[in-house]
């Protein structure tokens, strides 16, 4: 076993796991063996995919569209998202900027490896979605992590940011409205990243995924700032817009110099994204939009119920979050680190929730839990969490079961 552990490259140390999966996989354990569990850990709707979705994908079955398409997608569907996009930036978008990838998470893989190499610098948010850091080491460049501030509802430390910030800095990743916090970066944060960038000649990945789902305010992207389209990379997709997570269709839009080498990456890894699921992307963003819009507002009936909830909760502190359907409540006040309470309410409650370690170094002291589940399980989930915390609160201690 040493001698094939030694046979890995020495990247593969850099290429972590990702704690939403593998709790999801251990919960998912513990519910095949009869356990009642209520799954607040893993960030995909609970809703169905819209069946006019699901019936283009069966149409496209029966037309025979199950061969290879060209490798950054089929036009027809390059062409819807440039032009979703270029409503959402308010400016054109050409579909030869328009790579369709299997899941969003690919482009942020296939971004970095175009982009980075040893001696480069990215920025990227801590606590943030943890795949980030994970594929900047992987790559061999440095993840460069900056604050957020939870009394600014999870802001960006622009302090922190301009300290940060140097002419090493190849790329800036910004998630907005943001995992796992439910935070925005607002019109300061956004020209402060802007005007960086275009001093670093720095790209920007601007990963769009909750675009849909900011509650108070109008969405922003980065890439609608002056200048800034040509050096911001969208990265978005259908999983959680049309509650499609399994079905791996992402996009990015890329500035012109990227296309090719992003190109490359795809024929070199996956030849194409699944030819009858991009024709089911077409039928989304072509479709009726009414099962999204009664997502978000399912979404923001959840936020009201689980904020109040945990804030009901002693030793809990919850901010309302702005956006994506998460919240990260500060456990702080327990006096128990983040993942032995995440292991103690799985055990103990049957909630599987992630900790907020698992999102980076300031993520220590909060928890994650995600409402993408229906107000009836979130509402069984607090009871139990307040009444396992209650049972051993004053106890001193809460050890989860080995
Ligand atoms: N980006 C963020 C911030 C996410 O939270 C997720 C999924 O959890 C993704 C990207 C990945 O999306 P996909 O399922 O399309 O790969």
């Amino acid at each position: 076993m040493d001698k094939q552990d030694s046979l890995l490259a020495e990247r593969m140390s850099g290429l972590a796991g990702e704690g939403a999966m593998e709790i999801f996989a251990k919960a998912s354990a513990m519910q095949a063996e009869g356990r009642d569990i209520i799954h607040l850990e893993i960030g995909e709707p609970d809703f169905p995919t819209p069946d006019h979705i699901v019936q283009a994908a069966v149409a496209a079955l029966r037309d025979g569209k199950t061969r290879y398409t060209p490798a950054p997608g089929i036009p027809q569907l390059r062409k819807a998202i440039a032009e979703s996009v270029s409503a959402r930036i308010g400016s054109p978008v050409d579909a030869g900027q328009v790579v369709v990838t299997p899941g969003a998470k690919a482009v942020a893989f296939f971004a970095m490896l175009a982009l980075l190499e040893p001696g480069d610098e990215v920025i990227y948010a801590d606590p943030g979605f943890p795949v980030y850091a994970s594929m900047v080491s992987f790559t061999g460049a440095r993840a460069v992590p900056v604050r957020l501030v939870p009394q600014r509802q999870f802001g960006l430390d622009l302090q922190d940011f301009a300290a940060k910030v140097s002419p090493q800095t190849k790329l800036i990743v910004v998630n907005s409205p943001q995992n796992p916090t439910g935070g925005i970066l607002d019109g300061e944060a956004l020209q402060a990243v802007a005007a960086a960038a275009c001093r670093s000649n720095a790209y920007v990945l601007s990963d769009e995924i909750y675009h849909w789902l900011q509650y108070d305010d109008s969405f922003v992207s980065i890439a609608s700032l002056p200048g800034m389209q040509e050096r911001t990379i969208i990265l978005d997709g259908f999983s959680k817009t049309y509650a499609m997570t399994g079905w791996r269709l992402g996009y990015c839009v890329l500035p012109p110099d990227l296309v090719d080498a992003v190109t490359r990456l795809v024929i070199n890894s996956n030849s194409c994204t699944c030819t009858f699921v991009q024709w089911a992307g077409l039928a989304a963003l072509e479709g009726p939009q009414e099962a999204c819009e009664a997502m978000a507002l399912a979404f923001r009936r959840r936020r009201e119920l689980i904020v109040k909830g945990l804030n009901s909760i002693d030793g809990v502190r919850c901010g309302r979050p702005r956006g994506a359907f998460y919240v990260f409540p500060d456990v702080s006040a327990l006096g128990i680190r983040s993942r032995e309470l995440a292991a103690f309410l799985l055990e103990t409650a049957g909630v599987a929730t992630i900790p907020g370690s698992a999102f980076g170094v300031n993520g220590e002291g909060f928890l994650r839990l995600t409402y993408a589940n229906s107000e009836h399980n979130i509402q069984r989930a607090l009871e139990r969490i307040s009444s396992a915390l209650g049972q051993v609160r004053g106890a001193g201690e809460i050890r989860p079961r080995r």
